[in-house]
Formats: structure tokens, C-alpha cells, sequence
């Protein structure tokens, strides 16, 4: 519990953290406008004095460029620590961290499939991907809803393995969360997964939640599928590889906590 307290608290300050660099962006990009428009005033008006404003709007890209190139490179650099976990117990064990993460108005529902599905991943990060499609849930019900968190043991979708022909469609452990609210359109899921796409209001989204997501599954060799319709709710599935070792390794490895490799 303790260890959840602390990565809500990392969380708050990675949305902290990017909300600055967020706010910083906006004013160099402010500058580079700002300077555009002089130049073009001033050419407008035949005048040929605009090399201070070129410097200020290439300064300023200069700048905006470095700093997106940081996030991203904070937004992908963690590397995975991998520990073999089983998927039905870290969901129960974090569904008190997911309830306090939703509004009162939501109902959290938590439908464990029967038997004991083990994956090999980092569960700090699969904490973070899971408050992260729980806190998006939370947003697209403002008036309330339904939160529904399954997990299954499954091949992958036929029809998704049908257009991915490349995909192993081994045995894929899922957890999939569902909403009952705004649901997104087709441009809205094409681009969900890019990071800094956000539809919410300045200050409130950073755009980096899901391609955390997305980032973090493909890493640990799953994969990531959003459904969804506008006014259908949501449900973004999780396709975890299943490990197959032995209940005995992983009893050695929670005991010693030590990380058995992907
Ligand atoms: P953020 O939440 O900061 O906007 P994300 O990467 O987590 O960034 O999400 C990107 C966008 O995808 C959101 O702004 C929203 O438009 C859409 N989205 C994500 N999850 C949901 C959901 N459960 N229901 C409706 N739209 C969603």
C-alpha cells in the first residue's frame, strides 16, 4: 500500500512536471508566433529589418525543440524491471488505489476471470497504465458511470490478428477496462496513442497517458487495443504475454523480490 501511495505521488508529479513543460512550450511558441507576425507586417510594408525577429523565432523553435526531445526521452526511457506476477491478485491488490482515483458518482466493478494467469512485467508501470486508463475513464464520465475492470486468459482478437499477420497469437493474459462514458471518435482513437495528443483543456490533460500506455505494452511484448464509439463508452484492452513458469519460481521470486528477466 505504501509503495501505491508513492507512485500516485510519482504520478502527480509527472503530470506536474509535464503540465510545466507544457505551459513553458506555449510561451516559446508564443515568441515564434509573435515573431512571425512582425516579419511578415514588416515585409508587408517593404521593410527588410527583420533579422532580430528570425533570430528570436529560431531561438525560441530551437528551445521548444530541445525541451519536447527531454519528455520524450524521459517518457520513454524507463527501463522495464520485470517480476512474475499473478494478473488476478495485482488487479485485486490495486483496485483500493483505482476506487480512491474515481469520483464518487462512478461505480467500480472488478470481475476477476477463474484461475491463476501469470505474466512476467513491471508492475510499477502496469500501476501506472492502469491509473492511467482509470483517471481517463473518470474524465469521460463527468456525470458519473461505470468503471468495469475484467481480466481473462485469451488468444488475441481473431480480427485483430487477422490484419496483424506478423502477431503471435500465443496466449495473451487480458485485462480490459471499461467505461460508460463520452466514448472517442475514429480521429480520436487514431491519434490516442500519440504522445501530447489530448482533447481535454490546457492544464488538465498532457497528452502523455496513454502513449505511456502504449509505450510500456508494446515494451513488455503485449499489445494495446482501444473500442470505442461516441456515446458508447469505452473499453481499452491490455494483452499481457502469459508466463509459464512455475508457481515455485515465482513463490522464490515475490519472497527474495527479485526480478526474474522477460
Ligand atoms: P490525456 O488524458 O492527458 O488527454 P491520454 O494520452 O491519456 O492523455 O489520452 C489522449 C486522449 O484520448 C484524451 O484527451 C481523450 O480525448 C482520449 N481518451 C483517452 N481515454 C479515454 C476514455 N476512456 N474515454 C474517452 N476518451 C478517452
Amino acid at each position: 500500500a505504501e509503495s501505491q501511495v508513492r507512485q500516485m505521488q510519482k504520478m502527480e508529479a509527472i503530470g506536474q512536471l509535464s503540465g510545466g513543460l507544457a505551459h513553458d512550450l506555449n510561451n516559446m511558441l508564443s515568441i515564434i508566433i509573435g515573431s512571425l507576425n512582425v516579419i511578415e507586417r514588416r515585409i508587408a510594408k517593404g521593410s527588410t529589418d527583420v533579422t532580430r525577429y528570425i533570430g528570436a523565432a529560431l531561438e525560441g523553435a530551437q528551445r521548444a525543440a530541445t525541451l519536447t526531445q527531454r519528455l520524450l526521452a524521459f517518457a520513454r526511457q524507463q527501463p522495464l524491471a520485470p517480476q512474475v506476477v499473478d494478473v488476478n491478485r495485482f488487479v485485486s491488490d490495486l483496485s483500493d488505489l483505482l476506487r480512491r482515483s474515481l469520483t464518487e458518482a462512478v461505480q467500480m466493478e472488478i470481475v476477476l476471470g477463474g484461475g491463476v494467469w501469470k505474466t512476467s512485467i513491471d508492475v510499477n508501470q502496469l500501476e501506472s497504465a492502469l491509473l492511467n486508463l482509470t483517471v481517463n475513464a473518470r474524465d469521460a464520465m463527468p456525470e458519473g458511470g461505470r468503471l468495469t475492470i475484467e481480466t481473462a486468459n485469451t488468444s488475441l482478437d481473431p480480427d485483430y490478428a487477422a490484419r496483424h499477420p506478423g502477431v503471435p497469437a500465443g496466449q495473451y493474459v487480458l485485462i480490459s477496462v471499461t467505461d460508460s462514458g463520452t466514448g472517442m471518435s475514429p480521429e480520436t482513437i487514431s491519434r490516442a496513442f500519440d504522445p501530447f495528443f489530448t482533447t481535454k483543456a490546457v492544464g488538465r490533460g498532457t497528452g502523455l497517458g496513454l502513449s505511456q500506455v502504449y509505450g510500456f505494452v508494446r515494451q513488455s511484448k503485449g499489445h494495446v487495443k482501444i473500442y470505442s464509439e461516441p456515446g458508447q463508452g469505452t473499453t481499452i484492452k491490455l494483452y499481457l504475454p502469459r508466463f509459464y513458469g512455475s508457481e515455485q519460481e515465482m513463490k522464490d521470486q515475490t519472497k527474495d523480490n527479485t526480478a526474474i528477466p522477460a
